[in-house]
């Protein structure tokens, strides 16, 4: 890549580099039955980011932060995307579909027109540590089957982008090595990248994807190389359009999600878990809910 830009006069690449656009603090809050976590997208900073809805990193080694759970609750209208460092946690829903998620995997759940589910941790002390990602669903899908995807860990490929940066790719496709998550409408990339000290990286991303870079360890230069953000661990940088990103390392090295997805463009109606297009459909789901219909 170095040797590519050499080749370019500065400036060609004009509309193709993606750069830091805006910086976002995650803050903290809690949800489910008084889970800690710290919430990214989806508060009033950013409350969304087409098609993502949601961000949530939760880690901790209190259990008193995590032990009670998300209780029964359901969803409709989008995807729930959760991907664990650090700990377990069992998921059962009302269809009688039930899993272990454990560190390294990845579940990616289409909630189509509805599932009422559970997340509960299975441990009692330990760190608990891992990511929420809410996946918009467009109009023609939101009432679609409900459909798991349950990734184990060992099934994640992870690249060697060189000088030591090695990413594992859960969705979509990085220097030729595709994610095991298929099928997903809004056509998402989602790596975690991981660069020691001294490294950098590009990432080749579609141009017109709405991305954005969350960093979760150390920090990260994001951006061209004569010009970029250094954004520490727990902050989050809204990308620009553009097909390639350029990552390097902080001085302690760094590690970060790199999620895209293509924007859908449609109105945003959402209450609580239920997230449509019309306020119609919003009261629709209300009531599918409590007269038990999902
Ligand atoms: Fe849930």
């Amino acid at each position: 890549m170095a040797i590519a830009q050499a080749t370019q006069a500065p400036g060609s690449e004009t509309g193709t580099r993606r750069v830091v656009s805006r910086r976002i603090r995650g803050r903290a809050t809690s949800d489910g039955a008084g889970v800690r976590l710290t919430r990214v997208i989806g508060g009033l900073d950013l409350p969304d980011l087409d098609p993502f809805l949601l961000l949530d990193e939760f880690r901790s080694d209190d259990p008193g932060d995590y032990l009670a759970g998300f209780p029964d609750h359901p969803h409709r209208g989008f995807e729930t995307v959760t991907y664990m460092l650090a700990g377990r946690m069992r998921h059962g829903d009302n269809q009688g579909n039930t899993g272990l998620l454990r560190a390294g995997s990845v579940q990616w759940m289409t909630a189509g027109r509805g599932i009422v589910h559970s997340e509960m941790p299975e441990q009692e002390d330990g760190l608990m540590w891992g990511f929420q990602l809410w996946v918009n669903l467009p109009r023609e899908h939101k009432m679609a089957t409900p459909r798991y995807q349950d990734i184990a860990p060992e099934r994640i490929p992870e690249v060697d982008l060189g000088s030591g940066v090695r990413a594992r790719v859960i969705a979509g496709r990085l220097r030729d090595i595709e994610g095991p998550v298929h099928g997903i409408a809004t056509e998402p990339h989602y790596f975690d990248v991981a660069l020691p000290a001294g490294a950098a990286a590009d990432v080749a991303l579609p141009r017109d994807h709405h991305a954005f870079a969350y960093v979760f360890e150390g920090s990260v230069r994001i951006g061209p190389a004569e010009s970029p953000v250094e954004i520490p661990r727990g902050e989050l940088g809204v990308l620009s359009s553009g097909e390639q990103l350029r990552l390097a390392a902080g001085p302690d090295g760094g590690r970060l999600l790199v999620v895209a997805g293509r924007p859908l463009a449609e109105p945003i109606v959402r209450y609580g878990p239920f997230v449509m297009n019309t306020r119609d459909q919003i009261r629709e789901a209300i009531e599918d809910y409590s007269q038990g219909r999902f």
